[in-house]
């Protein structure tokens, strides 16, 4: 039986399931099983949307349906738990769910379950290792400019040993190498060339173990690499999971090779160092001070104040946002003043996820994720506060604002991140 703190390889006992799926098909296989044995209500995750470049989110009841969402979609920048707390709300809110989350994802549904705006015992996290993913438009640019071929014939993806791969309709295979494509990246505050996106490139949440399990492909090694899922047991309930498929014949394990966890390690660190080197150069590009200001107000001076950054944004959920107060930031004028800007550092900073939303879903191309996540490693240092790794409440839960807050609070009430702020 696993228990907490398991390293494990685990595969798919289903040869549909292990055709379509990424690397072993453990995760696939662990969440039909869920869904077929009453375990949870629905199964939330991303599929294939319109080509190999596009991810949809996806609900499912139907465990026949579960295929379809198997194997790895690189140039799916999808956050997930917003949209999934979306779907929530227009069904079942209390619904039982699995999902599927990367790094930056767990981190937003934790902060999302501080802010009462889903309910962590209703949900089974399985959590993947994430090296990166590239903009949709940014892979068809590499894949016409760089390997010669055209986007549309491409009918699989991957990243894999830091090479950016690409499998076309013919069976043609090609690839390049990550580091070759960043390389070029010269301005970080700009046109950031080719490669993954910039949230990727900072990003330090590689194996994310606040979630369940924990399921990914580095580690396995021997006869085994490519068949099979390297499963690291995160609670009791991923234990539960686990041992409840493989009892009934889903999936199937053995205890990881202590050299491929050795290897696991030394992979996850040098991914650590990566992630450290790209946060020296963006905030460096940033600069300090002043200089800093002056960027972040040069920047800003193009919103056109379509309220995405704030729309897609987990930590954003008051019912009336401050940035549509008229007194606060003048209706109608765009760009909206520097006010509207200062407003979100203020009130989110803290608990930023580096998730990459308000940069990639700004249509005036701001480096929104990039300010913010500078201001998030300061308050961080200076604050002592983690986001996203557990429910420890952010540094702004601290403000005493009102007695209706007070209300709320002593009674328990779902609206108090509503009056929060
Ligand atoms: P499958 O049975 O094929 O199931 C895969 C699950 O992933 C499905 O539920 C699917 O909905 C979900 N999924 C697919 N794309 C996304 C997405 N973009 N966002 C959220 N969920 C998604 N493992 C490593 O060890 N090292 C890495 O560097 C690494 N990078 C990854 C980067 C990305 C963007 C993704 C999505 C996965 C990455 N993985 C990495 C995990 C690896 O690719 C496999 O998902 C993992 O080994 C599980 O394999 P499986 O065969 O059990 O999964
Ligand atoms: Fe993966 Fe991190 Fe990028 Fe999220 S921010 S997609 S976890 S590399
Ligand atoms: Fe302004 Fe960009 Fe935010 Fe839209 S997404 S409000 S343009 S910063
Ligand atoms: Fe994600 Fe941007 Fe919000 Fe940070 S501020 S959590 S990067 S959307
Ligand atoms: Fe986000 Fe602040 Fe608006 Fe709330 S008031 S939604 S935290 S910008």
């Amino acid at each position: 039986m696993a228990g907490k703190g398991d390293l494990l390889y685990a595969w798919t006992t289903n040869d549909e399931l292990r055709e379509k799926a990424e690397t072993g098909g453990a995760v696939t296989a662990l969440l039909r099983h869920a869904l077929e044995s009453g375990m949870v209500d629905a199964v939330f995750a991303v599929r294939k949307g319109a080509d190999v470049y596009d991810a949809m989110p996806a609900m499912i009841t139907d465990p026949a349906e579960i295929g379809g969402i198997a194997g790895s979609l690189h140039c799916g920048t999808l956050l997930l738990p917003k949209q999934m707390r979306r779907c929530l709300l227009s069904t079942d809110p209390n619904m039982k769910i699995a999902t599927v989350l990367k790094g930056c994802d767990v981190k937003a549904i934790y902060e999302m379950a501080k802010r009462n705006q889903v309910n962590l015992d209703n949900i089974i996290i399985i959590g993947l290792n994430c090296g990166g993913t590239i903009r949709p438009e940014t892979a068809r640019i590499i894949v016409r400019e760089k390997l010669g071929l055209d986007p549309d014939d491409v009918v699989k993806e991957e990243i894999d040993k830091g090479k950016f791969i690409v499998i076309t309709k013919d069976g043609e295979h090609a690839s390049i190498s990550i580091d070759e494509l960043e390389e070029g990246s010269e301005d970080l505050l700009g046109d950031q060339g080719l490669g993954r996106r910039s949230n990727c490139r900072r990003c330090k949440i590689k194996i994310p173990r606040q979630v369940d399990l924990a399921c990914g492909n580095w580690g396995v090694i021997g006869e085994k690499a490519g068949n099979a899922t390297f499963v690291e047991v995160c609670s009791e309930k991923g234990a539960n999971l686990l041992n409840a498929a493989v009892k009934t014949g889903a999936v199937a394990t053995e205890p990881a090779n202590p050299k491929g966890i050795e290897i696991r390690g030394k992979v996850e660190n040098a991914m650590l160092k990566l992630g450290d080197k790209w946060r020296e150069r963006y905030f460096g590009a940033l600069g300090e001070g002043t200089e800093r200001l002056n960027k972040i107000r040069e920047q800003t001076s193009r919103c056109i104040k379509c309220y995405s950054c704030i729309e897609n944004c987990p930590i954003c959920y008051c019912v009336e946002c401050s940035t549509r107060k008229d007194y606060l930031v003048e209706p109608g004028v765009i760009p909206p003043p520097f006010m509207f800007h200062l407003i979100r550092f203020a009130h989110i900073s803290d608990s930023c996820v580096n998730c990459g939303q308000c940069e990639e879903l700004c249509p005036v191309e701001i480096s929104n994720s990039v300010f913010m996540h500078a201001i998030q490693t300061d308050l961080e240092e200076l604050f002592g506060f983690h986001p996203g790794e557990d429910m420890t409440p952010p540094v702004l839960a601290l403000v005493e604002e009102s007695a209706e807050r007070d209300r709320l609070i002593a009674t328990g009430s779902d609206q108090i991140f509503d009056v929060f702020r």
